[in-house]
């Protein structure tokens, strides 16, 4: 049957903080906004605890965020995305408060400021204690509702960008009965989140399965620095999927790391101990559990304040039976956060004409090799909001139906699977298969069995996204020899710099220094003459 087609003159797929701002962005022209679950109740946004980091405080400005963001990001942020997210910032926050935000209040009305690991000054925006996610989504959700030219479609996947000759005509997606559906636009923005549900352990709900990536390349656009995957240390180890997150501020408030034993396992360590940075902690947490050990987070120093002041954490580990006031709780390393994605400019455009990638699923640039806590909700709303207004500034018409149809086809001839969408579940081999070769530590004998495995796993899944870019994780952490932020080589090579970035494009992986990072490595040398 021929399938029905819909138009708009923006296309957003993702209903979580990126892809609800960006709809809101564009809502002056006609929109339809797409999600394969609840728009505002999916994707990581709905889950995220600790904050938005924006300079907002007495002491902070964006110029302190930028050099804090910087310093996280091990070498590879690009420090003009990373000037303009931290200005942009508190603008965005006063918008999301406009909108009717709730977020926490201090004594005196303002907004009260939390402090997380690597930021010099309190510049965390929460809600609700540890709930900042549900409450933006929230707000966001009922926001577009509210406007009248946007049409929400849940329940829908998307499945292949639609593209002639290298111009975007829309997306093909299927709906919650399985039919087919044709979308036509000349402007289509990808707001799919992260891949942690790639791994075997995550904090990552099932729809993060990197679908977004598969999309866009696809569609000829190139993705960059696959394999920066940042592992959180203190994820809940009760066999829960996902795993629930324990939020860093425990430690910050006095939580401690402990094994079976009760011994301190991050004592002597580094000179920050318990806070020591996250890839430091994953790591020393990897390694023990390889050694056969039990590791607990031993929140009981800050007692019956726990529950008022995380009440998030508290009722996850409530709900199972556990009681971090007083008692340790079982944790272990997860998946967590993507730094890499599809590669974009300073408003989200991708390197194909007519497709932008917003919030975890593009590469903009912000985080380098590392995250630093609570940039990503603000890349998200800083990323999403210049996406939607410079998508609904476009003057394009809507491509005429006979194209859309025609893209379509091309597609189904050159075989390509559109089997990206919506509900198909994950491979649990695959998310093995990863945790073991790609996990906290990598090496590349490791890699490449993880990649043999693979092949043979395609075999039963052709056309499969997630095979594909599980591959593409793989490859790259092959490429990237040595180590860097959340990249670490076991094996690494003392003669590799590490100061590129892996690109994808057209199948190929390889390294490359995009201009602004000819420039740092310039600049290095001269200061060292
Ligand atoms: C437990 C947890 C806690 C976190 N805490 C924080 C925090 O405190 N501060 C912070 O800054 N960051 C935090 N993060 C990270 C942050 O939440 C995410 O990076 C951010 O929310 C990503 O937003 P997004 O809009 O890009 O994607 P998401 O919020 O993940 O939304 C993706 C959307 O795309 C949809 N989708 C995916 N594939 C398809 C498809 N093929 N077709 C149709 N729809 C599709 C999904 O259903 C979903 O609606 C946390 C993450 C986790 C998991």
């Amino acid at each position: 049957p021929t399938p029905e087609l819909l138009r708009a003159d923006v296309i957003v797929v993702g209903g979580g903080a990126a892809g609800m701002m960006a709809a809101l962005h564009a809502s002056s022209r006609r929109v339809i906004l797409l999600a394969d679950r609840q728009v505002g109740r999916s994707g990581s946004t709905f889950l995220a605890q600790g904050g938005v980091a924006a300079a907002l405080g007495p002491g902070d400005s964006p110029e302190r965020h930028a050099e804090d963001t910087v310093r996280a990001a091990d070498g590879l942020a690009d420090p003009a995305v990373v000037r303009m997210v931290t200005r942009e910032g508190p603008r965005r926050i006063h918008e999301i408060l406009e909108l009717g935000a709730r977020f926490d209040r201090n004594g005196s009305g303002g907004l009260s400021l939390g402090r997380e690991g690597a930021h010099s000054v309190r510049r965390i925006v929460h809600a609700r204690g540890d709930a900042t996610g549900a409450e933006l989504a929230r707000t966001l959700a009922e926001a577009v509702r509210r406007r009248e030219t946007i049409r929400i479609l849940e329940g829908f996947g998307a499945e292949a960008v639609l593209e002639l000759d290298g111009t975007v005509l829309g997306l093909a997606a299927t709906a919650p009965d399985g039919s087919p559906l044709l979308l036509a636009a000349p402007a289509v923005v990808l707001a799919t989140g992260g891949l942690g549900h790639l791994f075997r352990r995550t904090t990552n709900p099932p729809e993060a399965r990197g679908t977004g990536l598969a999309l866009a390349a696809r569609a000829g656009a190139e993705l960059a620095d696959l394999e920066m995957v940042q592992f959180h240390p203190t994820a809940l180890a009760d066999g829960s999927d996902p795993a629930p997150l324990l939020t860093e501020a425990l430690r910050g408030e006095g939580a401690v790391l402990v094994d079976e034993e009760g011994r301190r396992v991050m004592a002597g360590v580094h000179p920050a101990g318990d806070l020591a940075p996250r890839d430091v902690v994953a790591r020393t947490l990897w390694r023990l559990q390889s050694e056969g050990h039990r590791i607990f987070l031993d929140a009981t120093a800050i007692g019956p304040a726990l529950k008022r002041r995380f009440p998030t954490v508290s009722d996850l580990c409530r709900r199972r039976g556990l009681d971090p006031a007083v008692e340790p709780i079982p944790v272990a390393p997860a998946a967590h956060y993507h730094m890499g994605g599809i590669v974009v400019d300073s408003h989200g455009r991708s390197t194909v004409r007519g497709l932008w990638a917003v919030g975890e699923v593009a590469c903009t640039g912000l985080h380098g090799a590392n995250r630093l806590a609570s940039n990503s909700l603000l890349e998200a709303l800083v990323f999403g909001a210049r996406a939607g207004d410079e998508t609904a500034s476009l003057l394009a018409a809507v491509p005429p139906e006979g194209e859309v149809r025609a893209a379509r086809k091309k597609l189904a001839a050159a075989g390509v699977a559109t089997g990206a969408g919506g509900r198909n579940r994950v491979a649990q081999e695959l998310r093995d298969l990863l945790w073991e070769s790609a996990g906290v530590e990598r090496d590349a004998a490791g890699l490449r069995r993880g990649l043999e495995r693979l092949d043979r796993l395609a075999d039963h899944d052709p056309g499969s996204a997630s095979v594909e870019v599980a591959r593409w994780i793989l490859r790259s952490a092959l490429e990237r020899r040595s180590s860097r932020g959340a990249h670490l080589r076991t094996d690494a090579d003392p003669a590799d710099d590490g100061l590129y970035r892996v690109v994808i494009r057209g199948g190929r992986v390889r390294r490359e220094r995009p201009a602004w990072l000819r420039a740092a490595v310039a600049g290095r040398a001269n200061v060292g003459v």
